[in-house]
C-alpha cells in the first residue's frame, strides 16, 4: 500500500526524466541486519582478508601501490565549503567525501568489487595448481613460471568501461588472458588503456546489457574462462562490502560519531547496483541502523528506482518507462538493475534519487573549483544528495517521519565519488568547461 502511494508521487517525474526523490516505505531500524544469505558478515571480512593476503604481491606488481604496501585505499575528506555551495545549511550537518575516484590501479570504485573477484579467482586457481600454499606468501605468483600457468586461463567481463578497466588491468597483471566486452557507449580512452595493457577489447554495437549477454554467452562455451557477471556475482558484492569496515575506520579516525542522535547519510552513484548495494549492505552490518543510504541515478537511466517500484517477480527496463538509457555518466548507463542487488537492498535502502546530466557537470565543476576534486560525471551524482534530502518537500517529509530532523545539526553526509583518476586531461577539460558554462541550480 505504502509503496504504491510513494510510487504514484514519483511516477510523473520519473517518466518525464525530471529529477525526483523516492523514499523507501521500509524503516531501516526494522529491517533485520542480515536480510539475505547471499552475503554475510563473514563474507565481508573474508574479502577484506583476501585483499590483505594479496597486498605484498600487488605492491610488487604495481609501482603505484608500493607506498601503501599493496593496499587499495582512498581517503575520506571533509568538504564543508562544498557542502555550503551545494546548499547544505549550517544546521543541516557536515559534508564529507569518500574519494573512491582516487582508488589506484582501477581509478574507480570498481577497484573494490572487480579487483576482489579477480583476486578470488586467481587464488582458487593458484591453490589448485599448487602455485601458492594456503596462508603462505603470494609473491611467487609474480614469477614467469606461475604466470605461464595462469596464462592458460581466461578472465572475461562485459562492461560500460570502468568494470572492464579494473578486471582487465588486474587479470592481465596476474598473467591471465583478459577479454573485455565493451558497449558502444564506453569511452575510447578506456578501450585504449586496456589495449595498452595487453587486454583484448571486443566492441559491441548495443548497450551495456547486450555487451554483458554477449560476453556471458561466449564464456559459457569455454571451461577455461571465468566470466565476471556484473548482474549476478556474489564475489563483486563481497568485495564492495569490504569498503564498510574501511569506512568505519576512517570515520573513527576523523572523530565522527554515528549513533541514534548522529545520523549518517551516504549518497552512492548507482549503475547496475552492485557497488552501492555491497557498500550499503556492509555499512548496515558495521554501523547499524543509523546509516541511511541513498542511491543516485541519471534521469534517463534510473534502473534501480524502476526496480524498487516494480511488482514482485518483474524485472523492468528503464525503456519500459519511456526513458532512453542515454547519459554522459557512462558508469551509470544501465537499463536494468541487478536483481541480486535489488533484493539485498529492498529492506535496507533509504531511497533513490535521479539527477540530470547538466547537474552532474555543474557539480563536477563545483567539486573541482571549491574542493579540488577531479572526478568523472558519474561520480558527481552523489553531490545532489544533500539538496534532495534537506531541500525538497519529499526529503524533508522523510526526515520528519524517520524522526531524523531533530538530529540534522549533528548529521554527517558522505558523497561517494566513484571514479575519475584516469580520465585524460583533454576529456576532463571538456567536462569542466561544460559544468562551468551554466551556474549550478539553487537546490538539488
Ligand atoms: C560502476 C560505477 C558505479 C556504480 O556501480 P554499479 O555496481 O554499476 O552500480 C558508479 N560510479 C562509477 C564511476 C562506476 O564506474
Amino acid at each position: 500500500m505504502v509503496s504504491a502511494s510513494s510510487c504514484d508521487s514519483v511516477a510523473p517525474s520519473l517518466r518525464a526524466a525530471q529529477p525526483c526523490l523516492w523514499t523507501s516505505p521500509h524503516h531501516p531500524a526494522e529491517a533485520p541486519a542480515a536480510t539475505a544469505a547471499v552475503v554475510d558478515a563473514a563474507a565481508m571480512h573474508a574479502a577484506a582478508a583476501r585483499f590483505e593476503r594479496f597486498a605484498p604481491l600487488l605492491a610488487e606488481l604495481f609501482p603505484e601501490l608500493q607506498a601503501s604496501g599493496g593496499q587499495l585505499t582512498a581517503p575520506l575528506v571533509p568538504a564543508h565549503a562544498l557542502g555550503a555551495a551545494l546548499g547544505l545549511g549550517p544546521g543541516q550537518g557536515a559534508l564529507w567525501v569518500q574519494c573512491d575516484h582516487l582508488l589506484p590501479v582501477a581509478g574507480s570504485i570498481k577497484a573494490r568489487g572487480g579487483i576482489h573477484e579477480v583476486l578470488e579467482h586467481a587464488e582458487t586457481r593458484a591453490l589448485e595448481r599448487g602455485l601458492i600454499a594456503p596462508g603462505g606468501d603470494y609473491r611467487p605468483l609474480a614469477t614467469p613460471a606461475a604466470r605461464a600457468v595462469l596464462r592458460r586461463y581466461q578472465v572475461a567481463v562485459g562492461s560500460t568501461g570502468n568494470l572492464g578497466l579494473s578486471i582487465g588491468v588486474m587479470a592481465a597483471a596476474l598473467g591471465f588472458r583478459a577479454v573485455v566486452h565493451m558497449s558502444a557507449d564506453a569511452k575510447d580512452w578506456k578501450k585504449e588503456r586496456l589495449r595498452l595493457r595487453g587486454v583484448e577489447v571486443v566492441e559491441h554495437a548495443g548497450d551495456y546489457e547486450q555487451a554483458v549477454a554477449a560476453g556471458r554467452a561466449l564464456a559459457q562455451q569455454d571451461p577455461m574462462c571465468h566470466f565476471v557477471d556484473d548482474e549476478r556475482s556474489l564475489s563483486l558484492l563481497q568485495g564492495y562490502s569490504a569498503a564498510a569496515p574501511a569506512l568505519a575506520r576512517s570515520l573513527a579516525a576523523a572523530g565522527i560519531t554515528v549513533d541514534a542522535t548522529h545520523p549518517l547519510f551516504v549518497y552512492l552513484p548507482c549503475g547496475v547496483g552492485g557497488a552501492p548495494a555491497g557498500i550499503a549492505w556492509g555499512l548496515r552490518q558495521v554501523l547499524g541502523p543509523y546509516v541511511h543510504c541513498f542511491f543516485a541515478e541519471p534521469v534517463q537511466a534510473p534502473c534501480f528506482l524502476v526496480q524498487m517500484l516494480a511488482a514482485p517477480g518483474t524485472h523492468p527496463s528503464v525503456r519500459d518507462w519511456g526513458l532512453t538509457n542515454q547519459t554522459e555518466a557512462d558508469g551509470l548507463a544501465v537499463p536494468r538493475a541487478s536483481l541480486l542487488a535489488a533484493e539485498l537492498m529492498r529492506p535496507l535502502l533509504a531511497g533513490v534519487y535521479t539527477v540530470q546530466d547538466e547537474t552532474l557537470f555543474q557539480h563536477l565543476a563545483l567539486a573541482h573549483d571549491v574542493a579540488g576534486l577531479r572526478i568523472e560525471p558519474s561520480a558527481a551524482a552523489g553531490f545532489s544528495g544533500p539538496g534532495m534530502l534537506t531541500g525538497t518537500p519529499q526529503g524533508r517529509a522523510w526526515l520528519r517521519t524517520q524522526g531524523l530532523d531533530a538530529h540534522l545539526p549533528r548529521a554527517t553526509h558522505i558523497a561517494w565519488t566513484t571514479g575519475g583518476l584516469f580520465v585524460p586531461e583533454s576529456e576532463y577539460a571538456r567536462f569542466l568547461h561544460r559544468g562551468r558554462a551554466q551556474p549550478p541550480a539553487a537546490s538539488a
